[in-house]
């Protein structure tokens, strides 16, 4: 064991992290993590602090939990590993694939396994082509997505994604095209939430009228945009892009990465708002993160043309239904289902939390609070209350904060000026005061900090 500087120091020298300045990095050197048990991890130092993201919006069930090692334990101990291409498989990717239908939204009977939400999200690219080739309409190319969306780092998933930085850096894939977000906060000008949801929904329809209903294959959207900053869509959005995809022909890739598995109260994002997808990619909470395993979800409307004919879909990973990993999963969608974790969530901790978070807005630095089932954000301002100023340049207080909350002793993330919460969904009411109490003292203390 070495220490905590040193541990640094080799980090420093060796580690790239992702989506890191890793200039700004070595200036400042990493927290070195060592431990979790239910919604608190440790670092080195022995410093505790409340995970408000759950690792990465993903540890439904809390960290630490043994009923997931054991039962990874005794998989490895069986098969560590063997591939499921061609004509194999193993009992916990089938038992898994059987769980995944019946969890899942009507309709969607089948899953292709990944390693991770971006190999999800580059399956859908390869998916959605080839279902509209197979079914004769080849011309359909185009995928709509949205400004601020995220659906991973893999070239095809940045580009359906809709982050500058990243479309930037990489360059874009042709046949792709985003649209404004429904965004209220920063987009709905006069609007009301609701005209403006409408609007925004209405970009689809502006957009496939502009680009030919013959060219477009497919729109992606996250039920709720997690990494573009929690963007919890007017009541009105969500039923208007329903009717416009019932009345077009295009697929509806819902990208359930961060929504699925109880974040928005139901199981999926698509129960919530009532969406019925074609293609529907998940990871995160499949397996609360314990192990890396991703996927998508295949509608029988899609599979009526992917089992057909067509021949061989040349796409797949080494790690596809990895066994360890889809131990994990099971093992993990076991405890979610005998603990009623997501039903418990939607009726216990998340309107105790929404109730303390949507009173920030009262706080003088605090434009917007927003939640829903148990994702939320804070909408950090220069002054009150206008929805229009902006600190510049953005971000630059958002950072400031996030690192006062880390010092606080809770993990939030910020998204330009705002600040994020994804905690695991068995937070308890202790906790949850607790989590309240840290977020005021960061509002509190940012709020100092700036007037200094
Ligand atoms: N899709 C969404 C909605 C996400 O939020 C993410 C990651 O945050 C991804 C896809 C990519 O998943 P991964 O990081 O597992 O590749």
């Amino acid at each position: 064991n070495l220490s905590t500087a040193d541990y640094q120091r080799i980090d420093a020298a060796h580690h790239l992290h992702p989506f890191t300045d890793f200039k700004a990095l070595n200036a400042e050197r990493s927290r070195v993590m060592t431990r979790g048990d239910g919604v608190w991890i440790w670092d080195t130092d022995g410093n505790r602090y409340l995970d408000g993201m759950a690792g990465l919006w993903c540890t439904q069930i809390g960290h630490g939990r043994r009923e997931i090692a054991d039962a990874v334990h005794r998989q490895m101990l069986e098969l560590e590993f063997y591939n499921t291409f061609f004509k194999t498989t193993h009992p916990r990717a089938a038992e898994l694939a059987e769980v995944l239908a019946e969890l899942t939204p009507e309709g969607l009977n089948h899953v292709f396994f990944t390693g991770s939400g971006s190999e999800a999200n580059d399956t859908v690219f390869r998916m959605v082509r080839r279902y509209w080739t197979l079914a004769g309409k080849p011309d359909k190319q185009i995928i709509i997505g949205r400004r601020y969306g995220y659906h991973g780092s893999t070239v095809a998933a940045a580009a359906m994604g809709g982050m500058a930085g990243m479309h930037e850096q990489a360059g874009m894939v042709p046949g792709v095209h985003h649209i404004t977000p429904p965004y209220w906060f920063d987009f709905g000008g006069d609007m009301s939430p609701d005209e403006f949801g409408i609007w925004a929904a209405r970009e689809l329809e502006r957009a496939i009228d502009e680009l030919g209903e013959g060219n477009v294959a497919a729109f992606i959207a996250e039920p709720i945009q997690g990494a573009g900053g929690v963007l919890i869509p007017p009541e009105t959005y969500w039923p208007e892009i329903r009717r416009i995809c019932a009345e077009r022909e295009i697929l509806l890739v819902v990208d359930e990465v961060i929504c699925g598995f109880g974040r928005t109260g139901n199981w999926f994002g698509s129960d919530t708002y009532g969406l019925k997808p074609d293609l529907m990619p998940i990871a995160k909470g499949l397996s609360s993160g314990y192990l890396p395993i991703g996927g998508v979800m295949v509608s029988d409307r899609v599979c009526e043309y992917l089992i057909g004919d067509g021949g061989e879909f040349f796409h797949g990973f080494t790690y596809s239904g990895h066994p360890a990993s889809c131990a994990a999963a099971l093992a993990n969608l076991r405890i979610m289902r005998e603990e009623k974790v997501v039903e418990r969530a939607a009726s216990e901790a998340a309107p105790y939390l929404q109730a303390k978070w949507l009173a920030f807005a009262d706080h003088p630095l605090v434009g917007e609070a927003r939640m829903k089932g148990l994702v939320g954000a804070l909408e950090l301002v220069p002054r009150k209350p206008s929805r229009r100023d902006r600190f510049a340049p953005v971000g630059d207080v958002g950072t400031i904060a996030r690192d006062i909350s880390f010092n606080n002793g809770l993990v939030m993330r910020a998204v330009r000026d705002a600040l994020i919460i994804s905690p695991p969904l068995v937070i308890t009411r202790e906790e949850i005061d607790e989590l309240a109490r840290r977020v005021e003292k960061t509002l509190d203390d940012t709020h100092a900090e700036l007037k200094k």
